[in-house]
């Protein structure tokens, strides 16, 4: 049997771009499946551009790949099952519809996985936010189709109930306690559906909600990156993961808080591709798979940065001053505000120094 697969990759963004890259330096061929024919993947490798519900197009490509994954899980699990062959998808849809709804992924990281996440109700409706004890913070967030902050309300007084009400009442949302955390960190694991390898633990900067800057190692004791590292792991045992899987957390002074899941290679783990001796993407690929994961090891202490729109003329600059950075640009057309255009990784021992790209100016 030919040790040369073709993948299939269910989203053409940076994430199926970086993923394929890794893919095709193992000597592996790979097909896209993307509405927009010019999308970042369209630099490396062919492109089915179709919509992802399009059954045709997705059943076109299965018939052309040994083997799919996906860069987003908003893709629509039941079409892929209708589509796909036994064994296809290693990720297997499950994690999928996990990751797709809080509630249900509350309760997987609860009751299954059995890791402490804040302490949360389920709200059908603004009755159940009538007796909520006003002495506490919460943060409402909807089920579904919440992103990057989007369809989320931090309850913090009466004042806050009107608009609490009427998210409630839109959507089926998690109430969910609000953390206080020291630092925001994240942990990248990846399977073969047998074993797990795992990542440094990433310390997380957002502005306006949107990852600004990650510094790896996070600053946080030996102790809780200990704890981090095993929740990631103890998460991917319970999932049997195939590829990569993202695992965000709160740290206080003495606890990890897990917030949510991302059932793919994350933009806090790009540093790894220059900061680690195998990238977040090349463990989705063996993972995928069923390949032999190695060990991870960090080769100096990193700092990413994310390139906004409005930061593609400051990073093209800042890398004409810091020769040492290293850039990544996706390759996308048009450079929207707030839209992710790239990211540079450096080394640095210092990384308050390492100065946030709009910092001050625009965010
Ligand atoms: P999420 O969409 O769940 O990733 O939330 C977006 C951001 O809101 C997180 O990165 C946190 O900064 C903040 N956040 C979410 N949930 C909580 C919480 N329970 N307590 C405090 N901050 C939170």
């Amino acid at each position: 049997m030919s040790s040369t697969k073709t993948i299939g990759i269910i989203g053409g963004g940076q994430l199926g771009q970086m993923m394929a890259i890794s893919a095709i330096y193992m000597g592996h061929k790979v097909i896209t499946l993307d509405p927009a024919s010019d999308c970042p993947s369209s630099r490396v490798s062919e492109v089915i551009a179709a919509p992802y519900d399009d059954v045709d197009a997705l059943r076109q490509l299965s018939d052309r790949c040994d083997v799919l994954t996906y860069e987003f899980e908003n893709v629509d699990a039941d079409g892929l099952d209708a589509v796909i062959k036994d064994g296809q998808l290693p990720q297997g849809t499950e994690l999928l519809r996990i990751s797709q709804n809080r509630i249900f992924e509350k309760d997987f990281l609860s009751n299954k996985a059995q890791v402490t996440v804040a302490p949360y109700k389920v709200v059908t409706s603004s009755l159940d936010l009538e007796d909520i004890d006003l002495s506490k913070n919460y943060v409402l967030k909807t089920a579904t189709g919440g992103y990057d902050g989007h369809g989320q309300k931090v309850i913090t007084s009466a004042e806050d109930l009107e608009e609490a009400n009427a998210l409630a009442n839109s959507a089926e949302c998690v109430l969910e306690e609000f953390v206080n955390f020291d630092l925001e960190i994240s942990v990248i694991v990846s399977g073969n559906g047998k074993d797990v390898t795992v990542f440094p633990v990433q310390e997380n900067i957002h502005r306006n909600n949107i990852l600004s800057k990650t510094i790896v190692p996070a600053r946080i004791s030996d102790r809780l990156a200990d704890r981090a590292k095993a929740i990631a792991v103890k998460i991917a045992e319970q999932l049997n993961l195939s590829g990569t899987l993202c695992v965000e957390m709160f740290a206080t002074a003495d606890d990890i808080i897990v917030n949510e899941i991302a059932p793919r290679p994350h933009n806090s783990g790009h540093y790894s591709i220059e900061a680690c001796d195998f990238s977040q993407f090349d463990t989705h690929i063996l993972g995928v798979l069923g390949a032999p994961l190695p060990a991870i090891n960090l080769h100096e202490p990193a700092v990413m940065l994310n390139i906004l729109g409005q930061h593609v003329e400051a990073a093209e600059r800042y890398v004409t001053e810091n020769p040492s950075a290293h850039l990544h640009m996706y390759g996308k057309l048009e450079a929207k505000h707030n839209r992710k255009m790239g990211h540079v990784t450096l080394f640095s021992n210092e990384p308050d120094n390492v100065v946030e790209f709009g910092k001050g100016i625009d965010f």
